[in-house]
């Protein structure tokens, strides 16, 4: 009776480690299996792509940890994001174009910069469209616009008085 009783608690015992063993191998199995999915997430590395999860079926649980930790910081995914994110902020700072000389902010049919007061554009004498005060030729109607243009930045009058000493009187002497 008492071997009997013993015998089932041993068939017991055994299922019990049984199935414990088959858990532990599909956990193990299935930490290897995560982990190679996460490195695919993460990296093309050819390297990387075998040993991350050789390093969880050699170690298991241990191996895994050490893998969290050393796992690359971000998924592809989240580079390319972050990659196109700063590529619409660059965008966005191509488009919106600065003064030249002080780089504040101007607007594109702006002839003049209202800040630092330097030519921007200028209208083209034969179509008028605004040009860049630089080019020589108008884009739009092919007129050759050479000589450019130099608007002379004249400071207002009150400060040219200040400035600038009173006009000397021509004189005849200093010609010979
Ligand atoms: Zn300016
Ligand atoms: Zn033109």
């Amino acid at each position: 009776m008492s071997a009997h009783l013993s015998n089932q608690i041993a068939v017991i015992v055994q299922t019990v480690v049984t199935l414990l063993a088959a858990f532990t191998v599909a956990f193990w199995l299935g930490l290897v299996v995560w982990t190679f999915r996460d490195i695919y997430a993460r990296s093309r590395d050819i390297l990387a792509l075998i040993f991350a999860p050789l390093l969880v079926l050699i170690l298991g649980p241990a191996g895994w940890l050490l893998y969290l930790l050393l796992r690359p910081h971000r998924t592809l995914a989240e580079l390319y994001d972050q990659a196109l994110e700063e590529d619409v902020l660059l965008r966005q700072v191509d488009i919106q174009p600065v003064c030249p000389h002080c780089k504040q902010p101007v607007e594109k049919d702006w002839q003049v910069c209202p800040y630092c007061h330097t030519p921007l554009r200028r209208p083209c004498p034969n179509c008028g469209r605004l040009i860049d005060i630089s080019w020589d030729i108008c884009p739009y109607c092919a007129t050759d616009v050479k000589p450019a243009l130099v608007v002379r930045e004249t400071p207002p009058p009150h400060q040219i008085e200040a400035a600038s000493p009173p006009p000397v009187e021509p004189t005849a002497t200093t010609a010979e």
